[in-house]
């Protein structure tokens, strides 16, 4: 998808910075870069898939602006690039989500314009949410004439955007990635990255973030999550473990300090799944070879966690006084 022929705020998806991590870890003998996916105009990673997938129906002629109308099953970051993009096409979007969307995230989405349909009745037999979203997709689709459903679980072109994304922190470094320790959800970022190392014959080591609970390489489902964006109860169709070269298993525990190191260290303020990386990367440290670029990717900022991650009462309540979290009396300030 060539993204330079696209105008207004599409053109400003992707191309987002690699900020060089000085601090976050200073005793590690490798060079730590962190790809800022906040920076895109929806606010994370998705911008990219949600870009990839509409764009393609829209040149086959599929999906027609001022005509069509995209239905999705996400609560999060998808469902907002998506409510953005169709806002600039003008497609309607219908988004179905359950209970437990944020406010925050419902009010983001009927902002750009969205209809927004939550469900909050479970499956009567297993309990489970996401079935009952994925029916009344199935529904609103029957129903509605010229929709589209992009189901991001198996759709190529999720994987396929995210080719940029690694081209990108390739470009910047001159290829010399050493190692990428990314967070897996739909398997998207994960597919895509993985693809373009081979495509481009890079010698890249991937290191993929998974939650503790999760089944996405293999474990069985143990325990109920609360940080949303890696990690799934249901193997995704688009996912290929063997992109991964190793994958780490992360707590939603993990996460916060991870989040909160990175903040305090870096001044970086970023989302739940970015906090599972930096976590990762203190186990995955021993192995690192002196001198190499390592590359953590950040799927989005921390504005969306504030009432959960950043909140010290939220904290508290899911997992008691946490050590970790009081300030750090040796910060390598300059
Ligand atoms: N982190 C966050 C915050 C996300 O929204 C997502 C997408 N669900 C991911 C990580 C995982 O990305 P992917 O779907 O490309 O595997």
């Amino acid at each position: 998808m060539p993204l330079a022929e696209l105008r207004g705020i599409l053109a400003v998806v992707g191309n987002t910075p690699l900020i060089e991590l000085e601090r976050l870890a200073p005793d590690l003998p490798v060079r730590l870069f962190a790809k800022a996916e906040r920076f895109n105009p929806g606010g994370s990673v998705k911008d990219r898939s949600a870009l990839s997938m509409v764009l393609n129906r829209i040149r086959s002629g599929e999906l027609v602006p001022g005509r069509s109308t995209v239905i999705e099953s996400s609560s999060g970051n998808l469902a907002i690039g998506l409510a953005q993009i169709c806002a600039y096409f003008g497609l309607r979007f219908i988004c179905v989500v359950d209970a437990r969307t944020t406010q925050q995230n419902l009010a983001i989405l009927r902002a750009y314009g969205a209809r927004v349909e939550v469900v909050t009745d479970p499956d009567p037999v297993t309990g489970e949410l996401l079935p009952m979203r994925l029916r009344r997709v199935a529904e609103l689709l029957a129903s509605t004439p010229d929709s589209y459903w992009p189901d991001q679980y198996a759709n190529p072109l999720n994987r396929q955007a995210h080719l940029t994304t690694m081209r990108e922190i390739a470009e910047a470094l001159d290829g010399k990635v050493d190692h990428l320790i990314l967070a897996a959800g739909t398997g998207g970022t994960l597919g895509g990255c993985a693809e373009y190392i081979r495509q481009s014959g890079l010698t890249t080591t991937v290191h993929a973030v998974d939650a503790v609970g999760s089944v996405l390489f293999g474990r069985s489902p143990g325990c109920t999550r609360l940080v949303p964006g890696h990690g799934a109860s249901i193997r995704p169709k688009l996912l290929r473990p063997s992109d991964a070269d190793h994958v780490v298993h992360v707590t939603d525990l993990d996460c916060v300090v991870g989040c909160r190191r990175l903040v305090r260290r870096e001044a970086i303020l970023a989302g739940g799944s970015s906090g599972a990386v930096v976590s990762a990367l203190d186990r995955i440290a021993p192995g690192l070879e002196p001198g190499s670029n390592v590359v953590l990717i950040l799927p989005d900022g921390g504005d969306r966690y504030l009432d959960t991650i950043y909140d010290d009462t939220w904290v508290r309540r899911h997992f008691g006084e946490v050590a970790e979290l009081s300030q750090d009396a040796d910060l390598p300030h300059q």
